[in-house]
């Protein structure tokens, strides 16, 4: 089939493929050994090491696993290091000043610094809003602290009230927050995120008894939705802030199966887990999500080091998804090669529940297949959404992206997400499709095929030895 095709590209027919029975042998081989090779790889993952959170020791475990199991499969394998922002806090001090007052107040009592607040010293009047404030009277808020009640007294909740970014865009120096009556001030680091960036103004706040300290009580009594209260030039706040973050180190695990084409394709799991449970130490293991998804890419880093691809594919453990996609955030701003020789980037999270042989699928940018044009009679293929995933930035590049899942599980991010769960015959046809779509995609890449035409796949699988393999390996190494 090889030769024909070879013929067909020679007289200038290169419309379509029927991909070969070369191909398919490979594409179906079933190794019997795949499924047990995943099922350990789960066991590991899940029952030996659990938990898999950054910088723990089972992260460091599982980063050497990932690395040593890439590494004898012949790939160029290294870990890209990251940092994750664990935890972010400010600290700082607050006076009030001016008409013969000059009162302190006292941090993680009377008053607390956000963990997004900028580091900054100022001193100067101030200003009381409740709710939004009109267009027309923002310019009141220039060069002023502002502070701002969480929640005009007559207001329901919901109500709009005044963001930082408002604040910040009517140019006002800092913000200090009136917590809602009966909500006390308490000092917490907030959880690091996407987007912990520090705000650029000092953020601070307040409970709401402390407000009769910056207006008088009669005019704190009288103030609802929309009120201002300017207080005189000569009443000023003096604010000093810090801000701290606490960083933990991570890593992306990437074993690169390098060809002499221009093309990459992309194969990512996220290895991770949620830290365990603050209040009862259980730990999140992380059966589904996603140690599932690292015995398939694991399963096709072996199968297709064994075979010739042109193009290159780079197989990616992620770390910090569960963070908020940060390996492979950090992975795609600093991405190993041109982005536009990425032919495609393939997700799999949460790949081990299959019911009723649906594998979902969705879709990003200018994909050129689609996974129903890689048929295969064990599966079916439906395109659902799978919810955020380290697809999101390489989707958000302009990448192409395919996300594959086997659909919503409840329970995972809990103790019950455990490795008795899984489908590994379900994974076992995930992973032999896959291979099969990952072929697909290289030929189309390889400018070969613009159509793909698929049928004649066999219901059930060949059963072939390694030696037989071998065969099937020299035979489609024309691609
Ligand atoms: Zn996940």
């Amino acid at each position: 089939m090889l030769l024909i095709l070879y013929k067909m590209k020679a007289i200038g027919i290169q419309k379509y493929l029927l991909i070969s029975t070369l191909l398919l042998a490979a594409a179906t081989l079933r190794c019997s050994g795949q499924i047990e090779m995943m099922h350990s790889e789960v066991a590991f993952l899940v029952d030996s090491v659990g938990n898999r959170y950054p910088s723990s020791t089972g992260d460091l475990t599982v980063r050497q696993h990932i690395l040593r199991h890439f590494a004898s499969y012949g790939l160029t394998s290294y870990e890209q290091p990251f940092e994750i922002v664990e935890n972010v806090w400010g600290e700082g001090s607050m006076k009030l000043l001016g008409d013969g007052i000059e009162k302190e107040f006292v941090f993680g009592k009377d008053f607390d610094v956000s963990g997004r607040s900028a580091a900054d010293s100022l001193e100067a009047p101030y200003i009381v809003v409740a709710g939004v404030v009109p267009d027309p009277l923002r310019c009141l808020l220039r060069d002023k602290v502002v502070i701002c009640l969480q929640k005009a007294p007559d207001s329901g909740t919901g109500a709009r009230v005044l963001t930082p970014s408002d604040v910040i865009q009517a140019s006002g120096l800092a913000m200090i927050s009136v917590l809602p009556p009966g909500i006390k001030i308490s000092h917490r680091k907030s959880k690091g995120n996407r987007s912990y960036k520090p705000r650029p103004i000092p953020m601070l706040s307040i409970d709401y008894d402390m407000l009769s300290a910056f207006i008088p009580q009669s005019v704190a009594d009288r103030m609802t939705a929309g009120s201002i209260y300017n207080a005189p030039e000569s009443k000023r706040i003096r604010v000093s802030t810090r801000h701290f973050e606490k960083r933990i180190p991570a890593a992306n695990i990437v074993g690169l199966k390098r060809g002499s084409g221009d093309k990459f394709i992309i194969v990512g799991a996220h290895y991770d887990t949620c830290a365990p449970n603050e209040d009862t130490g259980d730990i999140r293991r992380g059966a589904n999500d996603n140690a599932s998804g690292v015995a398939v890419l694991m399963a096709l880093a072996l199968r297709l080091s064994q075979i010739e691809t042109r193009h290159s594919i780079l197989f990616v453990a992620f770390g910090g998804e569960e963070k908020g996609f940060l390996g492979s955030m950090h992975f795609v701003s600093h991405l190993p090669l041109n982005k536009d020789d990425v032919a495609e980037m393939i997700n799999l999270d949460m790949v081990g529940r299959m019911n009723n042989d649906v594998l979902y699928y969705k879709q990003y940018n200018d994909v050129h297949i689609k996974p129903t044009d890689v048929s295969w009679e064990e599966l079916v293929l439906r395109e659902q959404e799978g919810g955020l995933s380290d697809y999101y930035d390489f989707a958000n590049a302009g990448i192409p992206v395919t996300y594959f899942h086997t659909g919503e599980d409840l329970v995972i991010h809990t103790s019950a997400d455990t490795s008795d769960r899984l489908n590994y015959e379900g994974m076992d046809t995930i992973q032999l499709y896959l291979f099969n779509y990952i072929i697909t995609v290289l030929s189309v890449a390889d400018g070969a095929v613009t159509k793909v035409v698929t049928g004649g796949i066999r219901k059930k699988p060949l059963q072939l030895s390694v030696r037989a393999f071998s065969e099937v390996r020299s035979g489609i190494e024309p691609l």
